[in-house]
């Protein structure tokens, strides 16, 4: 089979004696001679997807348990084909919808709040056009460190030995789609990155997706613009940066910049760069943020040694900068039923990652979770949503202990107020944690219903506190009472 041409077979081929096909399998990928078919590769995903949550929806895993599933063999499934073919937005929001409804189906939140990291209130799992971008666009670190493979080969070709300015317009999509592909997901990736930190101040100039060439002309600063004579040598332009030419909200004068690099631009080409860079200038500079910590591109990629996850973050970047905006919103209702004043935003990251201790157990995990976003089934809580048989709202322990009439059973009464948990915790601290007997009334409650405090505790004794909430809960479902049917 020959692809890529007009499906005829030269008589020369034809006549070696192989048996000619119009499509064939190869590692997985199903292949056609036109290649019309590279989208049924992406589709058959969804379907192993589904098979994957029927399976393991059988097993009723907690959520961190879900979680693991989703990112071990589902995210996996997916990561093999879109590393480089690109599914159509159809096929991504399929597999989105799988694996965030087989996650998010017990005590759900939020579907922005599924893929953000746990330090922002989400469930800690990825978005996947970014998790497909940042795979693709991992393909050109790997070009950029080493060039050992025909397809490094051709994209360092494409870009004068410097992959890292690769832009879909100096790849050619019908003979070589896969490459294009990359380059699209590297556009993206790096217009993200350019635009952080001020980052585009060290940016390479060719192909640089976010600067155009003047307020009038949006294309971007392409080789062909450079041509003169004698022309410019093409690897010399592809390592020209922003920073050899440009400083302090201008361009450097031209006779500098002729000294400083080793591009021999002419009068010409100088006085184009200073046009796009001033322009660039006054159309987004003023948008980044103030803080200077610009680093370049082919610094950054050699900070880690493999993986796409460097590259995923910068690209959810923005998106979790959103999220952290609200966050104090996701625990107004906790510290509102506890009485606790809201901590400042470092510790409330900490608090909203708490259920994430590695440390813990699944079950203690998917327990803590319900604890802090108030998910936990509190008498008072259930009476809410049962209408037509009304629930008992009176304390479970109390009850049983006879303190009559019982207090309502709400969530701060049961693990704080109430006279057993008092009782239970005043023995657990005599006994175990000694040092917290140190702490006043309001700091203890706020380090047992939250694990803050002025002091760092070591991680043995936030455990203890997550063990301890864990078997007051548990001793209230068991003594029957959790459901809202009281035991005899
Ligand atoms: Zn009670």
């Amino acid at each position: 089979m020959i692809t890529g041409t007009n499906g005829q077979i030269p008589e020369d081929l034809a006549d070696i004696g192989f048996d000619m096909v119009n499509s064939f399998k190869l590692l997985g990928f199903d292949v056609s001679w036109n290649l019309d078919n590279l989208t049924t590769n992406t589709g058959k995903i969804s379907l192993k997807l589904i098979s994957i949550a029927n399976y393991w929806r059988r097993f009723n895993l907690s959520l961190p348990g879900r979680i693991s599933i989703a990112k071990t063999f589902m995210y996996a499934q997916i990561g093999y084909v879109c590393s480089i073919l690109s599914p159509t937005q159809e096929q991504i929001n399929n597999y989105r919808s799988i694996i965030f409804s087989y996650v998010n189906c017990r005590a759900p939140v939020a579907q922005d709040r599924i893929a953000s990291p746990c330090e922002v209130g989400g469930l800690g799992l990825f978005d996947i056009c970014d998790y497909i971008t940042s795979l693709q666009a991992s393909w050109v670190k790997r070009a950029y460190v080493r060039t050992h493979d025909n397809w490094s080969y051709d994209i360092n070709k494409a870009t004068a030995g410097n992959p890292l300015v690769l832009h879909p317009t100096v790849i050619n999509q019908e003979t070589n789609p896969v490459l294009h592909t990359i380059a699209i997901s590297w556009k993206k990736f790096i217009s993200e990155f350019y635009k952080q930190n001020k980052n585009i101040s060290k940016a390479f100039l060719l192909n640089n997706p976010i600067i155009h060439r003047s307020g009038d002309d949006r294309g971007i600063l392409t080789e062909n613009l450079f041509a003169q004579n004698p022309p410019i040598p093409k690897t010399e332009l592809a390592k020209l940066k922003i920073d050899q030419i440009w400083c302090n909200n201008r361009m450097k004068p031209f006779h500098t910049v002729a000294n400083i690099t080793s591009v021999p631009l002419s009068l010409n080409n100088y006085m184009r760069l200073g046009t796009a860079l001033t322009n660039y200038h006054n159309r987004l500079s003023r948008e980044q943020p103030a803080i200077n910590q610009s680093i370049s591109i082919d610094h950054y990629l050699v900070r880690f040694k493999k993986g796409s996850k460097p590259i995923r973050n910068i690209l959810q970047k923005p998106k979790t900068d959103k999220q952290q905006k609200k966050l104090p919103n996701y625990f107004r209702t906790f510290f509102r039923i506890t009485g606790l004043d809201m901590p400042e935003t470092e510790q409330l990251k900490h608090f909203s990652m708490s259920w994430q201790m590695t440390c813990l157990p699944n079950r203690l995990k998917d327990f803590t979770f319900q604890l802090i976003y108030n998910k936990l089934a509190v008498r008072n809580r259930l009476s809410h949503m049962v209408v037509d048989n009304p629930i008992d709202r009176a304390c479970t322990f109390c009850t049983i202990a006879k303190q009559l009439p019982a207090p309502e059973e709400t969530f701060i009464h049961l693990f704080w107020d109430c006279t057993t948990t008092s009782v239970l915790l005043n023995k657990l601290i005599s006994n175990f944690i000694p040092e917290l007997n140190a702490l006043g009334d309001n700091e203890l409650k706020s380090f047992v219903l939250t694990g803050l405090a002025q002091t760092r505790y070591p991680i043995i004794t936030q455990v203890t506190r997550i063990i301890f909430l864990y078997l007051i809960w548990d001793m209230h479902q068991k003594k029957g009472y959790g459901t809202g049917k009281p035991s005899k």
